[in-house]
């Protein structure tokens, strides 16, 4: 193989990659997923996102810590082999479950066992301990397959008006 086709193979790789931001977006709002996954960032004019960045540190301060990076990202507490995803919410949304349960899967996609992973919301003392099982991994299955379709199309789906609008990095940009 020569480089040319070295360096489009690992350009596809990256572009098949998901992220588990994909995922919670796909499950939170499309709009938003096409607009991430075009590079389209905003996220720093967030005052919520850099709250969401102080409250994430200040969890793992005191715990060891460290991160597989391979355009998947997470944190991992090595002595459990626990990954764990730090939510600034208080609620528990089906976004966040699935976000945290893809770590897992993608994991195991690459054959690594013996993970658990960990939802938390240190705001609400919630802490969730979640497992794949069949009807998840199918679930996950289609959740990439969405993902897939909705980042190639040449434009975001129309925003749609939700509760947590407001305090979305992409607000103005929607409705501005
Ligand atoms: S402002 Fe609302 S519709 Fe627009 S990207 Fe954010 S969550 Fe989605």
């Amino acid at each position: 193989m020569d480089s040319g086709s070295v360096l489009q193979n690992i350009i596809n790789t990256q572009q098949e990659r998901i992220t588990g931001m994909q995922v919670n977006y796909y499950l939170s709002c499309r709009t938003k997923l096409w607009l991430y996954s075009h590079s389209i960032s905003l996220e720093h004019t967030s005052e919520l996102i850099k709250l969401g960045e102080l409250l994430h540190q200040e969890y793992f301060n005191s715990q060891r810590k460290d991160v597989f990076y391979d355009g998947v990202a997470f944190d991992v507490i090595k002595p459990n082999k626990q990954i764990v995803e730090v939510k600034r919410g208080t609620r528990v949304r089906e976004c966040d479950i699935y976000q945290t349960l893809y770590y897992l899967y993608y994991l195991e996609k690459h054959g690594v066992k013996g993970f658990t992973a960990v939802l938390t919301y240190p705001r609400a003392r919630k802490k969730l301990v979640l497992t794949l099982d069949n009807e998840k991994r199918k679930r996950l299955d289609e959740i990439i397959r969405g993902i897939r379709e909705i980042v190639k199309q040449p434009y975001p789906p129309p925003p749609k008006k939700k509760k947590f609008c407001q305090g979305c990095a992409y607000f103005d940009f929607c409705f501005g």
